[in-house]
Formats: structure tokens, sequence, C-alpha cells
């Protein structure tokens, strides 16, 4: 967690906006698949397990890409991490190893030029834009990003076959109740959780919420995005402690993510937890909360 300064020249400011046709086409399909969910005929038994996968891909996406393999926020068995991966792969959110150099680039230049999906660019850009955007990152970026990851064979097999995960379980789906149950219990479920996701980029980078921290960013806790995003919310707390397992670290802020790695650690599938003492927050508080805030044309803090 110690700070540093990156200089500008380890990545350089994107370019201008360039469009994504295989993006495009991929959020197209996918958001037109959820739409058919309100016209075809709905099946009120289809509602658990609906919520169920959202509460899956959520976990998979939280616990898995970001805490555990962006941050090593906890370790677990090989086993345990990969089984959340593939949760997560099933929203297409991309390749864990795209993903986590994202996320990385995105703790290392929060909200300045350099940064992937800052809503200094526009809400509408931090939110969805940025992946329709083919300057955003680099199809490469995570060689340099993910040197502790990019030697997993499983996550480079991902690279050139992200979507098999979610094939698959469209085929479970329509097996089990038929392909006119894929929009509802499949599409719609995964884009509302990807639209959640999203929000943690740019509403938790935008003016609601509050920033109980001074990151140096414009990271801010925003209680709506935390219940729908599963904890992600408290994004200025994570800015603040990047490693933490926690984010909801006040009393009452609903961290789902978080509880589910106490429930990890109590079954001996997790440990070296890792959360702030008391203690250490208590000091960041006196010495005036976090650090001043960086030149735009230097970057940010990393974890
Ligand atoms: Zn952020
Ligand atoms: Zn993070």
């Amino acid at each position: 967690m110690s700070p540093a300064l990156l200089p500008s020249a380890l990545r350089p400011v994107p370019g201008p906006f360039q469009l994504d046709m295989v993006a495009a086409r991929y959020l197209l399909i996918v958001h037109g698949g959820a739409a058919l969910a309100f016209v075809l005929p709905w099946q009120w038994r289809w509602l658990p397990g609906a919520v169920a996968l959202y509460v899956v891909l959520g976990i998979g996406t939280t616990v898995g890409l970001h805490r555990l393999i962006c941050h090593r926020a906890f370790r677990c068995p090989r086993s345990v991490e990969w089984a959340l991966v593939t949760a997560a792969m099933l929203t297409g959110q991309g390749s864990p190893l795209l993903w986590a150099a994202t996320h990385r680039i995105h703790h290392a230049f929060s909200d300045v030029p350099q940064d992937v999906h800052s809503p200094r660019r526009g809400f509408w850009y931090g939110h969805v834009g940025w992946i329709l955007d083919r300057s955003s990152v680099g199809d490469d970026e995570w060689r340099v990003w993910c040197k502790d990851l990019r030697h997993d064979p499983y996550y480079l097999w991902l690279l050139r076959f992200r979507l098999v995960p979610q094939f698959a379980a469209i085929g479970f789906v329509a097996a089990l109740e038929g392909w006119a149950a894929v929009p509802a219990c499949f599409l719609l479920p995964m884009v509302l959780w990807m639209h959640a996701t999203y929000l943690v980029n740019s509403a938790s980078h935008w003016s609601w919420g509050s920033a109980a921290w001074r990151t140096g960013e414009g990271s801010r806790n925003v209680w709506w995005v935390a219940l729908l995003a599963l904890g992600e919310g408290w994004h200025n707390h994570h800015h603040a402690f990047p490693r933490s397992a926690r984010h909801g670290l006040l009393p009452g802020q609903f961290d789902f993510a978080w509880w589910f790695i106490c429930a990890l650690e109590r079954l001996g599938l997790a440990w070296d937890v890792q959360v702030p003492s008391a203690a250490t927050q208590a000091r960041r508080a006196a010495a005036g909360c976090q650090a001043q805030p960086v030149p735009l044309a230097l970057g940010s803090r990393v974890n």
C-alpha cells in the first residue's frame, strides 16, 4: 500500500475516441437480448434464479476479479480463485488479464488524462464510453501491469476464449428452461450487473456521495452504488486502502462481498485477509487523511 507517483511516461495519454466495432456489436446484442425479457412471456419461477445469477456474477467480479486478483486483498486456494474468476467471466467483461490491467491503470492514474475510464472525460465516457473506445487501453498492456498473473495458464487461455464460460452458461439455461428463458434468466441480470460495475467507475468518481479520505482523485462513497454493486460503492474507502478486503469500513455500510470473504475465511478457504486496523485508519485521519492531490501531469497513487 505504499504510495508512489508514477511518471506519466509510463503510460501515454490515450488518443482520441476510436469506435471499437466488436465491443459495440457485443453491447448491442446483449442489451437487445436483455430487452427481450420485457417482451417474451415471463415465468415467476425464474425470479429466484435470475436474482441468484446477479449475486453470483457480483461475487465473481467483486471478490474474484477485483479484491482477489487485482489487489490480493486475501489469499485462497487456486481452485477457489479460478471458480470466482470463472463466475465473473459469465458477464463477458473481458479476460481477467485485461480486466486487472485496466483496473490497476485506473488506480495508478485515477482521474488524470492517463486514466482508462475517468468520468472527467464525461459521465458516459466513464460509464461505458471507454469500453467502446479502442484508444482507452492497449491489447497488450496486461504484459506490463499483470506481471504476477501473466503466467497463469487459465488466464492466458481466457485471453482468446473469454466468451466460452458465457456461452456455456447460456446453453445451460436454455437446456434447463428453453431458449425463451435466456433473456430473463441470463441476459437481463447480466446486463444489470454490468451497469452496476460501470457505476463504480462513473457514479463513484462523480460528484455524488461523499469522500471520507483525501485521496488526490475524485473517488466517492456512494451508498446506492454499494447496494447495487454488493459493496463496491464505498469507492473512496477503497482508493484510500486499495488492498483492504473490506470496502464498507464503517458500521452499517453494506458490503456483501466482504461478508462473502468472511464466510470463505470461516470455511478455511481464505487467509491473510487484509483490513486496515483502527489504529492505521486513525493515524491517517490524524495526519489530515490522505495524500495531497497529485499534479495532473504526474498521475496518481498506486496501492
Ligand atoms: Zn476508482
Ligand atoms: Zn480497485
